[in-house]
This record gives structure tokens, sequence and C-alpha cells, in this order.
């Protein structure tokens, strides 16, 4: 029973596990997914301010102090002044790009870089992982994006080829490019506030875990203890609260083949309370009962060794198991039983026996033979109506060679000299 709920138990973890990890890794997934689709969009907003930028022909913005000290660059003309102030001046699609990732830096966190083929020109602008994720984009991938921790901070960087359109050729025409070839890549590098929610869905599974475990346990504790009151139910007697005739068959089975092969004598004692129909004829069939629950009990608590067995075997009939134990030690054990019941006092005025209720034993041994267990039950059953004749509340033990002896003395009886 126990071995089954841990298995049941054992598969449910297992399937929380499974569970727990499918689920991880689907997140992760979608993490990803989402990640990539946030950096591509991105990536499109600002190649589509690019476009709006080359298609334009020229896009002038006006110098304030934090513009950069070379706006233009490129081909986008030279009517740049740096004063005054206030004067227009062309900025190039890279340029623009660079002032938009400035911007977006400081008040998103998210940067972005144009990252041109090597050799780079101008190498200090470029991360090493721009390096990396360039020469990836040139050896034919479609666009690189991974997790990176810095400082403390998770980012989702990501990297998607630039390939020349026809208006890039305005620029690019000249460094040798034609329509379609890979001019470079797009670098973003998002803000990933948690790198995956890991804590929440560890700790729902922790609690489904937990929580069925408990629940099988409790529930497996009421079964087994149902369980094992019908087991009780199935051996144990009901009105004396010891166990069965169907009980003491196994037993007796067990202990018989158990002391054939170590031969070891086996000892059946068969109680029997004198005149009881008398008792219930006088004090009810309740009080009976309640007398035969009381002798079982003494007979019960009277075996010392743990491996000494009584049964109810019918009616107000006990009978008692002693493995291992020779006639005379069983005659012993009969003689307590009876003299422990005789103690008890119960009164049981219309007996012939005793005042009090009393038991006769019959006592029977297998120590040679071995023949049959039904042939031990018999022999004890013999001796316990020989006491029964013999004037009740008395031990009498079966005799080996007595049933010889009483044939022989029948035959003798029986025998009329001739005259
Ligand atoms: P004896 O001394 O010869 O044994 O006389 P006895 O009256 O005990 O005779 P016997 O053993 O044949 O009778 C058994 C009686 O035990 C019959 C029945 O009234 C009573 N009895 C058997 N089982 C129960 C029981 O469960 N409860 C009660 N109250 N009485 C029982
Ligand atoms: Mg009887
Ligand atoms: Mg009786």
């Amino acid at each position: 029973m126990k071995k089954t709920l841990y298995s049941i138990i054992s598969v449910w973890l297992l399937l929380v596990g499974l569970s727990f990890t499918w689920n991880y890794f689907n997140a992760l997934n979608n993490h990803r997914y989402l990640a990539f689709q946030t950096a591509r969009a991105t990536s499109r907003q600002i190649l589509l301010a690019s476009t709006w930028n080359i298609t334009q022909g020229k896009v002038y913005v006006s110098q304030t102090d934090d513009s950069p000290s070379e706006i233009n660059s490129g081909n986008q003309g030279s009517s740049y002044n740096h004063s005054p102030k206030t004067e227009l001046a062309p900025i190039s699609p890279a340029e623009m790009i660079r002032q938009l990732s400035s911007i977006a830096e400081s008040q998103e966190g998210i940067r972005f870089n144009l990252v041109g083929l090597p050799p780079y020109s101008d190498k200090a602008k470029i991360s090493p992982w721009e390096i990396e994720a360039m020469q990836t984009i040139k050896n034919g991938e479609k666009e690189v994006g991974e997790f990176r921790e810095e400082k403390k901070r998770t980012y989702f960087r990501h990297m998607s080829p630039l390939y020349a359109k026809k208006s890039c050729l305005s620029c690019h025409a000249e460094q040798g490019f034609k329509q379609g070839d890979l001019l470079g890549g797009l670098a973003i590098r998002l803000p990933f506030k948690d790198a995956f929610p890991i804590l929440p869905m560890a700790s729902a599974h922790f609690g489904a875990g937990l929580i069925g475990t408990l629940l099988m346990l409790w529930l497996g504790g009421k079964l087994n203890s149902a369980y094992e009151t019908i087991r009780r139910q199935a051996k144990i007697d009901d009105l004396t609260g010891i166990p069965n005739r169907r009980f003491f068959s196994e037993r007796l089975n067990l202990e018989f083949n158990r002391c054939r092969r170590e031969h070891q004598p086996l000892s059946l004692i068969m109680c029997d309370i004198d005149h009881f129909k008398d008792f219930n004829d006088t004090y009810g069939h309740s009080a009976g009962d309640k007398c035969l629950k009381t002798v079982a009990q003494t007979i019960k608590e009277t075996l010392r060794r743990s491996f000494d067995f009584c049964a109810r075997y019918g009616g107000e009939e006990i009978v008692v198991i002693l493995p291992g134990t020779p006639q005379e030690g069983a005659v012993n054990v009969a003689e307590r039983i009876r003299s422990a019941v005789e103690t008890l006092e119960i009164p049981h005025k219309n007996s012939s026996a005793s005042a009090f209720v009393t038991l006769s034993l019959g006592v029977a041994t297998d120590y040679l033979d071995y023949k049959s267990h039904e042939e031990l039950i018999r022999n004890a059953d013999r001796a316990l109506y020989r006491g029964k004749g013999n004037g009740r509340n008395r031990v009498e033990v079966y005799l080996l060679g007595e049933k010889i002896h009483s044939i022989l003395k029948t035959a003798f009886q029986n025998h009329k000299p001739e005259s």
C-alpha cells in the first residue's frame, strides 16, 4: 500500500518536474521571441527614419551646443557653418541615427549603432560584440541576437543586416556598392527588466508539487487506515476481539509446516466454557456475550510468548496454538488459562462444575508423525470432551496411543468369556 502511494507521489512529482521544464523552456522561447520582435520593430522604425532622411535629399537641422562638431558626414553637402548657432546645416542619416540613439539611451536605455563593413573607419565607436555580430552577418546570418549582462543589467543585443537600396546609392555608389549589396548592420541594445521571470513559475510548481504530495499523503493515510480496518475485520472476531477461525486455520497451517520442518513439537489447547448454554439461559444472551469476551481476552493475556496464538474456534470455544511447546509445557499453559478464568469469579449459579464460570481444556501435542493439523484438532477435541466427562473445570491431555488403548479397552469389555 505504502509502496503504491510512494510510486503515485513519485509520478506526480515527475509530472510537476516535467511541467516546470516544459514551461521553463516555453517561457524562455517566448522571452527570446519577444526580445527579437521588439528589436526588429525598433530596427524598422530606425531604418524608416533613415530612409526618410535619404529620400528628402537633404535634411537641415539647427545648430545647438549639443550638436556634434561634425554633423555632416559623407556627401551631404558642405554648407555647414559653426556660427551663428541658429544656422541650419544638413544632417546625414548616420549622424541622425547617432543623435537619435543618444536621446533613446538617455531616456529609455536603448542604444543603436550603424556598423559598417570591416575594415572599420571608426573602431572606437564599435563594441567588440558588434564586431563579432557583424562578422556573423557577413557570413550570411540573417540576424544576430542574445541576452547580455552589463553592469548588473540584462540587455538584449541585436544586429540586422543593412542592404543597399536604390536611395542609398546616392551616397554609397562611389564606394563601389551596388543595389542589394551588404552595407553593414544596425546594432541595437535593448534593456530587459528581468532576464526571465523564473521565480513565480518555480513557486507555482513547487506549491503544486507540495500541495499534491500532502494531499496524496493525507488521502493515502485515510485509505490505508480503511484498508487496515477491512483487513482486521477479515481476520479478527467482532465479538471477542481475538482472531477468528479463518485466521486460526491460516496460522495453524503455517506453524504446523514450520514445526514439521524444524522437528519441533506443536501443541494445541481447545478451551470450552462449561455449561454456557445455562449461563445464557440464566443471565441473558448479552451477559453471555460479555462473559465470552472477557474469557477470550483473559486467555489472550495469559499467553506470554509472542508467537503463541489464540482464536475463537466457534461458539464459546477458543483454541490456542503453542508452537515449539512440548506436551508438558502446553499442560502448564492450559492450567494457567483454566485458573485465570476461574479467578475472574464470574458468577454462574447453574453450573454443576463451580459457582463461577469455568473452562474445560483439551491438550494435544504433535511431535512425531505430523500427519495433519486436522488430526491435531481432533485429538485436542477428544481430550476436551474427556474433561467434560470427568467433571469439567479441568485440563485433559490426549496421550499418544490413547486411541489404541481405548479400542483395546472397549474390545476387552465387550469380550464375554464362553461359559
Ligand atoms: P458444556 O459444558 O458441555 O460445554 O455445555 P455448554 O452449554 O457450554 O454446551 P455447548 O458448548 O455445546 O454449548 C454452547 C453454547 O454456547 C450454545 C450457545 O447458547 C452458547 N453460545 C455459543 N456462541 C455464543 C455467543 O456468541 N454468544 C453467546 N451469548 N452464547 C453463545
Ligand atoms: Mg461448546
Ligand atoms: Mg460449552
